[in-house]
């Protein structure tokens, strides 16, 4: 299993880095987790959007989200053919499943009608066209290829459900957005890494949920990871990053990761 981070910012883009987007790839599965701003520029340079074979989606705040429009309009312009006239003939082989928490099939029928292209209608139905859109309820299991892939509800604000990838007997957890919940332990039991945001600097146990590095490796060591990885920064000076490094490490014995937008981690042989 390989793990390229796209994008680990939180919120909106900086820093020329993407908001929050990872992609998991398999034997033989090629998995979008979230698509935030940037990540179908940051995609479009690591991989053809074609071979997706399936997009997972944590929740429905713009960071993990937004970019799914260009996504499904390049992949809509992908399958598009002008046999010697001006209207588009459609031959969308092999809609990509996307993963989404309920309501979402509504949202993207208001999102892709605001912006119309009057010459070819068509455009304007990318989602319908192009996603095979499958609204999930935790506890939910899907298999993708060789990959199978879980969804567990944690703790945020809008509904958020963790998301873990087993295939080949290597095992990856994502949180997406979560406060301080045992479900998140659960989520990540003895995976070989977790991916863990760590938005805040201190402990905030309000009702938003997110977690500080502290956080984050406490479930790392209560769920007993392999390894840690820590990502969705909402700065990424170098000695915020370090406390957030430092802070996990008071909570986990194990490796810790910060990571970086590009970076490609390998899990298993
Ligand atoms: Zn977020």
């Amino acid at each position: 299993m390989q793990l390229t981070v796209l994008g680990c910012r939180s919120g909106m883009p900086a820093d020329g880095q993407a908001s929050s987007g990872y992609l998991v790839e398999t034997s033989s599965a090629r998995v979008l987790l979230d698509c935030g701003p940037g990540i179908a520029t940051a995609l479009s340079a690591v991989s053809d959007v074609t071979l997706l074979d399936a997009v997972v989606i944590s929740h429905l705040h713009a960071d993990h989200c937004y970019d799914l429009l260009p996504v499904a309009k390049s992949l809509l312009s992908a399958t598009m053919r002008f046999p010697g006239g001006p209207e588009p003939r459609v031959e969308v082989v092999r809609p990509v499943p996307v993963l989404v928490p309920a309501g979402a099939r509504e949202l993207f029928a208001r999102w892709a009608a605001l912006f119309p292209v009057t010459t070819m209608p068509v455009m304007a139905k990318a989602f319908e066209r192009a996603f095979d859109v499958r609204e999930y309820t935790s506890g939910d299991v899907f298999e993708i290829g060789d990959a199978t892939i879980g969804l567990r509800e944690l703790q945020h604000v809008e509904p958020n459900c963790g998301i873990r990838v087993d295939a080949g007997g290597v095992s990856l957890a994502y949180t997406g957005d979560t406060g301080m919940t045992d479900e998140a332990v659960k989520l990540a039991a003895d995976v070989d890494l977790l991916l863990a945001e760590a938005t805040l600097s201190h402990p905030d146990r309000t009702e938003h949920g997110h977690l500080c590095g502290g956080d984050a490796g406490r479930i790392a060591a209560r769920a007993g990871v392999k390894e840690l990885a820590l990502t969705h920064f909402t700065c990424t000076e170098r000695h915020w990053l370090q406390h957030l490094r430092d802070d996990a490490a008071s909570e986990y014995t194990g490796p810790i990761r910060i990571v970086r937008a590009g970076e490609r981690i390998r899990l298993g042989d």
